[in-house]
């Protein structure tokens, strides 16, 4: 249920409802927009109906039942878009965010020189893998707590943000320390514990939609971290599986406007699983920006010949320097700062 305060709601009136809400056995999730503050209230549905009691509050202007499964992650739940704030930049603002970086951290140089690669071309933050999950169990797991030392040096030297995945619920701690982004891979997509952890941690999260994941589950997983506390949820899509076998995953670009009309949160493209391979990363990135994702998140490797992981999909420094330099004019292009594209 939704409770929708009139315009000139005073704050006390807000707290007043908040606290009535909570005494009847409900959570309560505000929303302040500009022009009023709406209030999530979250609980057992069989109560629900007693929400309505809400109405006879005072600076209440009505309450409306929230019809979709997920609730908070819903466009009803918040008036205008979430804009997630990473240092000085904003993620579901105006600007198409990139993210970039190899897929797994492998040493204090090859690192080093991503962070460089990376800043250079223009990107925003940058991404690192240390705790890796990999299909087959002899493949390399990541460099684990020393590689989330080097990404934040990296990350400190560049003056840049750095995203990069965490696996384990007993893991968030650690990782938080080191990181301003925590990333859920697609393969914890249902991995509940693991939601319900992040979802009391301090730092955003970017959830990646799983190889097999409906967008109603992709929206009922983002649910479970926004219900346990952390509203800032980044989701991610990033290619499902197909009976297409030319591309590693399908890119389901799709799936970005129908995010945008079903939930607020910010969406961003992760051209480089859904191809897996490096050709055909800029012709999606700029696919992703033209259909009105806030940005995406790309492999880049100093040497993609040497990568442990996911190299073939990687782009070389010189290649990401082009495609940054078509999406920023691309960028400038879609907000008419240019008539025709560069
Ligand atoms: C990754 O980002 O390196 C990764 C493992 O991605 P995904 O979870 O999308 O497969
Ligand atoms: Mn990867």
């Amino acid at each position: 249920m939704i409770i929708v305060m009139k315009k000139n709601a005073t704050k006390a009136q807000i707290e007043n409802v908040i606290d009535w809400v909570e005494s009847v056995g409900y959570k309560t999730h505000p929303s302040r927009g500009i022009e009023r503050t709406i209030i999530g209230a979250v609980g057992d549905n069989r109560g629900k109906e007693n929400l309505k009691f809400a109405e006879s509050l005072s600076g209440v202007e009505k309450t409306m039942p929230i019809l979709k499964p997920y609730k908070l992650a819903s466009r009803e739940a918040k008036e205008g878009n979430t804009v997630i704030r990473v240092g000085n930049l904003e993620i579901g603002g105006s600007r198409f965010i990139v993210m970039a970086g190899p897929c797994s951290i492998e040493s204090a140089e090859q690192m080093m020189e991503s962070a460089f690669i990376v800043k250079k071309g223009g990107a925003d933050i940058i991404r690192g893998g240390a705790f890796k999950p990999r299909t087959s169990p002899y493949s390399f797991q990541g460099m684990e707590e020393e590689g989330l030392k080097l990404l934040r040096r990296a990350g400190d030297q560049a003056g840049m943000p750095v995203i990069t995945e965490v696996l384990n619920p007993s893991d968030v701690d650690l990782i938080e320390e080191y990181t301003d982004i925590l990333q859920i891979g697609a393969r914890n997509i249902q991995n509940f514990a693991l939601l319900k952890r992040v979802g009391k941690a301090k730092k955003p999260v970017l959830l990646k939609r799983g190889m097999m994941t409906t967008i109603e589950e992709l929206l009922m997983s983002a649910e479970y971290i926004l219900s346990s506390g952390n509203d800032d949820v980044i989701l991610c899509e990033r290619g499902i599986r197909t009976f297409e076998t030319a591309t590693r995953n399908t890119l389901d670009l799709s799936a970005v406007p129908v995010l945008k009309e079903l939930s607020h949160l910010p969406v961003i493209v992760d051209p480089s699983h859904a191809a897996g391979n490096w050709k055909y990363i800029l012709p999606l990135t700029r696919g992703a920006l033209a259909v009105g994702a806030d940005g995406v998140i790309v492999e880049v490797h100093p040497e993609p010949e040497k990568a442990v992981s996911d190299g073939f999909q990687s782009l070389k420094p010189e290649r990401f320097y082009v495609l940054m330099e078509e999406i920023r004019n691309l960028e400038k292009f879609m907000r008419n700062e240019t008539k025709v594209p560069a």
